[in-house]
């Protein structure tokens, strides 16, 4: 056997698909997001503006959460040491959770080292712990809940996306003695979309099965304190498990859960993924609490994010370009093509300075390729103007549909 030869083969089928990976090399300009500095095919740094970071609040770049970290850094230097079990269990860390717990009006929380870790480990270890679980999955769940759905061994039935009816018929025809969990998301990052949360847990109600809700695209940005959909629409207190990341709107990095005391302990005391990994680097922890307190007091930065956001929508389907329907804060452009998604990227960054990276197969089905345009409060009218401007050149060049 030719190892490398198998493994070049891997990559050049990418490749003939159009959809191999190139990351660009960057760096964001401090405290002035969303300007940033690029790498790609330049001699030296190029001024860029970044359309498709996930810091959708630009709290990443918030003087608080800087003033947070440089602080711990200077009390208690780089990195936590250990796993929480072994000295790695920082005063911080237990700040944190509290504040998360609180966040959530949940009993406790837990911290990962990233969201992936955090869904992977909860689900992986929920669903071995009860007997006989069955796992209802959204089809356009995320792939850190599929992995962990996998790997807790339990039987799984994946319901039509958002579909309550499907769910409902798959619930009924699990027998009502066998435990059951059902996992979503709020928003769903790529379409942009919302999961009907209530009638969800209506459905859980009705068949006696427990909810994982992942709101990683939401807390921070939605709610009155930043808890995300669910906090919104005043349904936090129905699920069994809320899930989160600290690493998109908060700015920073690490992933969490929040839940019962009881289900906490579980995970902490069971989950592979929790206990066997040095824990968050206490300054990290230290920039997430001090963006966590921040948003749950400040609500400027969510409504100026909204704002945002109409506004970019309107401007793009104003001037006919196939914005995707979404109710959140999400702006997907419909391409629909892997080679000129990655085209379009490319002509943004290298003509006209404008960052954003184009999203192909398997993060979305084949054939609805798009560019996912996520402005910020900090991206201005002129930095739309020019975006659309762009587009608008770009479309006309490739020969591109423009709606009439
Ligand atoms: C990004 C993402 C995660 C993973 O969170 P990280 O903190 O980036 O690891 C989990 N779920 C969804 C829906 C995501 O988009």
């Amino acid at each position: 056997m030719n190892y490398e030869r198998v493994f070049q083969e891997a990559i050049d089928r990418l490749h003939q698909e159009g959809r191999y990976r190139v990351f660009i090399d960057v760096l964001r300009n401090r405290g002035a997001f969303p300007n940033a500095r690029c790498f790609a095919g330049h001699n030296g740094q190029r001024p860029i503006v970044m359309w498709c970071s996930n810091d959708y609040l630009g709290m990443g770049q918030h003087p608080k959460v800087i003033e947070a970290m440089e602080k711990a850094l200077h009390d208690v230097g780089a990195g936590s040491g250990g796993t929480r079990n072994i000295s790695g269990n920082t005063h911080y860390h237990l700040d944190l959770e509290n504040e998360l717990a609180d966040l959530h009006g949940k009993e406790a929380a837990l911290t990962f080292t990233s969201g992936y870790v955090s869904n992977e480990a909860t689900l992986s270890t929920l669903a071995k712990i009860l007997p006989g679980c069955v796992i209802f999955s959204d089809e356009l769940n995320h792939a850190s809940m599929i992995a962990g759905i996998r790997n807790s061994g339990a039987e799984r039935h994946v319901f039509r996306h958002n579909d309550l009816v499907h769910l409902e018929e798959l619930l009924a025809a699990t027998p009502a003695d066998k435990p059951k969990l059902i996992a979503f998301e709020s928003v769903y990052s790529m379409d942009g979309d919302i999961a009907p949360i209530k009638e969800i847990c209506d459905l859980a109600d009705k068949y006696n099965a427990i909810t994982y809700l992942d709101e990683v695209h939401a807390v921070g940005m939605y709610g009155n304190r930043g808890g995300g959909v669910a906090d919104r629409e005043g349904l936090m207190d129905r699920l069994t498990v809320i899930e989160g990341t600290l690493g998109k709107a908060f700015g920073v990095m690490g992933g969490y859960i929040t839940a019962s005391r009881t289900i906490v302990d579980v995970v902490r005391s069971y989950a592979p993924g929790f206990i066997f990994s040095t824990s968050l680097s206490p300054v990290l922890v230290a920039g997430a609490l001090a963006s966590v307190r921040h948003l749950k007091e400040s609500q400027v930065e969510r409504q100026m994010h909204q704002e945002r956001a109409a506004r970019l929508k309107q401007m793009l389907g104003e001037a006919g370009l196939p914005v995707m329907p979404s109710v959140s804060h999400i702006v997907p452009v419909k391409v629909g093509d892997p080679v000129r998604c990655k085209k379009i990227s490319d002509i943004l960054l290298v003509e006209y300075g404008i960052y954003v990276q184009p999203i192909n197969y398997p993060t979305v089905p084949r054939g609805t390729e798009r560019l996912r345009f996520t402005p910020s409060p900090n991206h201005s009218d002129e930095m739309m103007a020019a975006l659309r401007d762009a587009l608008l050149e770009i479309w006309d060049r490739l020969d591109l549909r423009l709606a009439a």
